[in-house]
């Protein structure tokens, strides 16, 4: 055996047991099968779980296929609901809306895109809205769903993610986990040992006098970040300047009749409000920016803002949006609210655990613990956050609302060069310009640019190729065929009671 891989199975220690804890002691199970790691996870009934988070991005999936979890257990276990995008309300411009829907919009014809032609139409005097084009925004304005064939068929092309209460998904991967063998140990970490010469933390001393000994920590203590941060020092880059919401209050209400398949967003004059319809209650939550609003205003707002009663009083709590400096330093690795926080407006944070998790994989390390691994998966890490960070910015800077002084600033910020570069690439010639990698793809781009109204001027000369009666006849045909598939759908409740056990 190579030196570093040779001895007793490596001590992985998981510092926290909320969603990012569980998560990784999941996934962690069931790729090792019991070989290689002994895990145990740490975390202290007195602290609690941060205790938001219920809206997820397609990407879930994966993690659940990962897991071999069927989806019906699944949605019994969590009181999930379907997700198929994100409706924007008043965010470009009070009394507006848009659909932020997952898959595609259009179809690209010949090699131009869907953009180009929506651009050109424009042009030449259509008035029409981007989601006719788009199955997953007609199912949701429909509050219809149907789990897709995999045929082939249009239906096929719906995609989709979840809403679920985050108590119970951690009870549900804490279940799965402990029956793989992850140990699971209660109470509060009020030391941290390290090595006098490398620095690498080795144990966690308890209140209660337990010591937990390990090799390879992987911090989840959430915003803390007690590992990552309050022992290793590892460092904060604060985006509040672009993204200047750093409160939320929340509070859950009764059901409504209908369960939407999409989570709302709703602009305020400081922030925004979320709905998040699950199966036996509704999570709302009011993000705002403490520099333009107090909570009293805040919760105030919130609560005349509901569409169903509350179940209890509004709940605050502080964040700072930013990313930690290493998210991997030394024998410890940050996932979750520890490397880290975009604000929820995209529904990113719990698809960060998710990929930080398979990236860790990805490099995972031996006892060496080399470190052009951390290197490596730090800068996959920040190559990631950016990517996200830019997107949620070109939700605040593209609007043209003037009626508050948070709007105002928005409007009026500088933003990141590379967003920039983005906004002016689409102004100018309605191309959408990714790096490799990125999370959010044109469509998604493209949903948020139109529905906020920042329209091109011009379009990509390629697309003249086409006629404009083929082009008007084949966008004819690919709306009426969306109309056609989202009137097949069951609506959304249907579905949920018929997976009902
Ligand atoms: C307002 C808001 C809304 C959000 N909405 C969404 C959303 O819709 N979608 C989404 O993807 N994400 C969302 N998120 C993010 C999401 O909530 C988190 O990514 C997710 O819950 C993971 O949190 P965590 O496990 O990192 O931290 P936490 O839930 O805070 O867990 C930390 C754990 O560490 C333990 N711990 C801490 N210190 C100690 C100690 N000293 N000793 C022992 N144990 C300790 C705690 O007991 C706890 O178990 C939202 C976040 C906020 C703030």
């Amino acid at each position: 055996m190579l030196p570093g891989h040779e001895g007793p199975k490596l001590k992985v220690v998981i510092v926290g047991g909320g969603t990012a804890g569980w998560m990784a002691a999941a996934l962690l199970s069931q790729t090792f099968k019991g070989k290689l790691v002994d895990v145990t996870l740490v975390e202290s009934d007195a602290i609690g779980t941060i205790g938001v988070g219920e809206a997820t991005i397609p990407a879930i999936r994966r993690f659940n296929r990962l897991l071999e979890v069927h989806e019906r257990d699944f949605i019994a276990a969590t009181q999930a609901t379907f997700k198929l995008g994100i409706e924007f309300v008043n965010w470009g411009k009070v009394g507006t809306s848009y659909i932020h829907p997952f898959g595609n919009i259009g179809k690209p014809i010949g090699r131009t895109g869907f953009e180009h032609y929506l651009t050109r139409r424009r042009l030449e005097g259509h008035t029409e809205n981007f989601e006719t084009y788009s199955l997953n925004a007609m199912a949701a304005r429909a509050d219809r769903f149907n789990i897709p064939p995999r045929d082939g068929s249009l239906l096929s092309e719906l995609a989709y993610a979840y809403h679920f209460d985050a108590g119970l998904y951690a009870a549900f991967l804490r279940r799965y986990a402990e029956a793989r063998g992850v140990r699971r140990v209660e109470g509060k970490i009020g030391h941290v040992g390290q090595d006098a010469d490398s620095g690498h933390v080795t144990s966690l001393h308890l209140e209660d006098g337990q010591t937990v000994d390990g090799e390879f920590f992987i911090d989840c203590s959430g915003l803390s970040g007690l590992l990552i941060e309050k022992t290793l020092g590892s460092g904060y880059e604060d985006w509040s300047h672009w993204l200047p919401c750093d409160r939320a209050g929340f509070v859950p209400s009764e059901s409504a009749p209908s369960i939407t398949p999409y989570t709302r967003s709703t602009a305020h004059s400081a922030g925004w409000q979320w709905r998040i319809p699950l199966q036996h209650r509704i999570g709302n939550g009011h993000v705002f920016s403490s520099g333009f609003m107090g909570d009293d205003e805040a919760g105030d707002l919130l609560l005349e803002t509901l569409d169903q009663k509350p179940l209890a009083e509004p709940k605050f709590l502080r964040f700072q949006t930013g990313r930690r400096k290493l998210s991997w330093n030394r024998n410890v690795v940050a996932i979750g609210l520890s490397s880290g926080f975009l604000e929820p407006l995209e529904s990113t944070s719990i698809h960060l655990i998710h990929s930080g998790l398979v990236k860790l994989l990805d490099y995972w390390p031996d006892r060496t613990f080399n470190p052009l691994l951390s290197a490596q998966y730090n800068r996959v890490m920040e190559t990631q956050y950016q990517s996200i960070r830019d997107f949620i910015i070109l939700h605040y800077k593209a609007t043209d609302r003037e009626d508050s002084a948070f709007w105002k600033y928005c409007r009026f910020m500088d933003v990141p060069d590379s967003l920039a570069c983005k906004m002016d690439h689409f102004r100018s010639s309605s191309r959408i310009v990714l790096a490799p990698g990125e999370l959010f793809q044109p469509a998604s781009w493209l949903a948020v640019l139109i529905g906020q109204n920042v329209l091109p001027t011009g379009y990509d000369p390629l697309s003249d190729i086409h006629e404009t009666a083929a082009v008007d006849d084949t966008l004819r045909r690919l709306a009426a065929a969306i109309r056609h598939a989202v009137d097949t759908m069951p609506t959304h409740r249907q579905v949920l009671e018929s997976l009902r056990y």
